[in-house]
This record gives C-alpha cells, sequence and structure tokens, in this order.
C-alpha cells in the first residue's frame, strides 16, 4: 500500500519531528499548519531532503470545511491518504478553573476535542473499506495529563486529552474491522514551543529521567504506530514519558 501520510499541525513540535520521521521512513507527508507559513515549509524542505513527497496545506482543523479541502488536496497531489496523525493542539487557558471564562475555554475543547473528532472522522471516510478506501493507521497525539489532571495549572487541557483517550478507544474499535488501526501516543513534558516559558527547565530536574523529552522520541512512537510493524496493534495507547 502507497504510504501518504497527513500530519495535522505539521509545521511545529511533535508533528514536525513526525512528518521528517515518517518522511525518512517512506511516508509521502502533506504538512497541515493553521498560521505558520514559513515553519510548514521548512517542514516539507527536509521531507523532500529525505527523498519523498511533501506538500504544506494551511487548513484551520476546527473548519469543516478546511478540514475536507486538506484532505481533497493530499488525494490530489499526493495520492490516496493512507495515514493520519492528529498532532495539532493547544494547552491554554492555563490556571485554576475558577480563573478562565467560557469565551477562554471554547478554543481549546474546539481545537483538542471537536477537530481531533472531525479530522479522525473525515481520515475514515478516505481509508475504511466501508467507503471504497484501501485502508490505513491514524494516531492520535494525547498527553499523560489526561491521568495526571494538571491541577492548578492546565485542568481543561488534561480534561481535554481525556476526551482524547476515551475517543481513540472506542473508534479504535468502531474501524479496526474496516481496515484502519487507530491508536494514540501519551507525551509526558517535551520541549516544544506549546510550553510556557521557563517551564522546561524548571520542570526536567524533577522528572523520573531527570529531564524532559524530545520531539523525535514522541515521533519514533507514532512512526512506528503507523507502521506495518504495528500491524496487530489497535486501539493502544503508549506512554512517551519516561516513568511519568
Ligand atoms: P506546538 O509545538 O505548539 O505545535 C502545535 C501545532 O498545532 C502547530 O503546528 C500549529 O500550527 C498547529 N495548530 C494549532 N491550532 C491549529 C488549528 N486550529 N488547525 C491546524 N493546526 C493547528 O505543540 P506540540 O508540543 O508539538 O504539541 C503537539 C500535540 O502534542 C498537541 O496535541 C499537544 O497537546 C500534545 N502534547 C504535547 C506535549 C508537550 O509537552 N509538548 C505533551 C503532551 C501532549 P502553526 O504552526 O501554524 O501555528
Amino acid at each position: 500500500m502507497k504510504k501518504v501520510l497527513i500530519v495535522t499541525g505539521g509545521s511545529r513540535g511533535i508533528g514536525h519531528s513526525t512528518s521528517v520521521l515518517a518522511a525518512e521512513a517512506g511516508w509521502d507527508v502533506c504538512v497541515n499548519y493553521v498560521s505558520n507559513k514559513s515553519r510548514a515549509d521548512e517542514t516539507v524542505a527536509l521531507i523532500k531532503a529525505s527523498g519523498q513527497r511533501g506538500i504544506a496545506v494551511q487548513a484551520d482543523i476546527t473548519k469543516e470545511d478546511d478540514v475536507i479541502r486538506l484532505f481533497e488536496t493530499c488525494t490530489q497531489e499526493l495520492g490516496p491518504v493512507t495515514g493520519v496523525v492528529n498532532s495539532a493542539g493547544i494547552v491554554e487557558p492555563y490556571g485554576r478553573v475558577d480563573e478562565i471564562s467560557y469565551a477562554d475555554l471554547a478554543p481549546l475543547i474546539d481545537i483538542n476535542v471537536t477537530a481531533m473528532i472531525m479530522v479522525t472522522g473525515e481520515a475514515i471516510k478516505n481509508m475504511s473499506s466501508k467507503h471504497g478506501g484501501a485502508g490505513g493507521a491514524i494516531v492520535l497525539v494525547s498527553s499523560v495529563s489526561a491521568r495526571l489532571g494538571g491541577p492548578a495549572f492546565c485542568a481543561p487541557y488534561a480534561a481535554s486529552k481525556g476526551a482524547v483517550d476515551s475517543f481513540a478507544w472506542g473508534v479504535a474499535q468502531e474501524v479496526v474491522g474496516e481496515g484502519i488501526r487507530v491508536n494514540a501516543v501519551s507525551p509526558g513534558l517535551i520541549d516544544t514551543e506549546i510550553q510556557p516559558e521557563g517551564r522546561v527547565e524548571a520542570a526536567g530536574p524533577n522528572l523520573p529521567m531527570g529531564r524532559v523529552g524530545q520531539p523525535d522520541e514522541v515521533a519514533r512512537a507514532i512512526v512506528f504506530l503507523l507502521s506495518d510493524d504495528a500491524s496487530y496493534i489497535a486501539g493502544s495507547n503508549l506512554d512517551v514519558a519516561a516513568g511519568r
């Protein structure tokens, strides 16, 4: 099966590393971004440097029309989609729950939960044998905060990732008989631009391994779950958190 991958949030952080490592593993990659075109173009340049095809597609995954266009553009330019990684996400609003408003909360739930579900739905429409597709693999990027709870700092974010975990398990069972393996990864604290200033330096020494993780360390787990080496793995949620 031809390997054509969409990575939401592929311009930066874990999505960027996943795009580059997936290309090294033989995937053609459609790098999705919302606003950071130059970073998406840099990711595409690295994909091409490893001999694979790559394109950057701007799409706000909270907008249904954008998500449909993302899949259509990828299919037209690279071929039928056989892999999807949903990495796009945000953490804010920070702070205690009694300090935030409905307006603060809405984008978090929109991106981390609603859009993640809708992107998965579109992936299934493209890949499921039920819809005439050739099958494929989906990896959803969750977080260990789903079980840690993020007290006083990011409890709403933790709740959004709890939703990812439940959804991943449910949808994996729905489509495993249609040629699609859905899995999740749950990173611990990873050194990306999603982190507030100073957090990586402050928290690293207190973690079990004495350091935070690097995006490549998560990306390697994602690329494994996408690969045929994971052919009998579906509905799993792999912690990449070094004992946290
Ligand atoms: P990051 O470096 O801040 O990158 C976020 C990515 O999401 C960017 O590519 C951004 O695109 C994209 N994005 C944001 N909103 C979007 C939207 N509406 N539509 C499309 N793309 C959108 O974050 P990261 O640390 O790599 O996080 C990636 C995933 O890992 C997230 O789901 C996060 O919750 C999860 N995670 C991260 C950590 C960690 O410690 N870093 C730990 C656990 C889980 P632009 O570049 O265009 O802005």
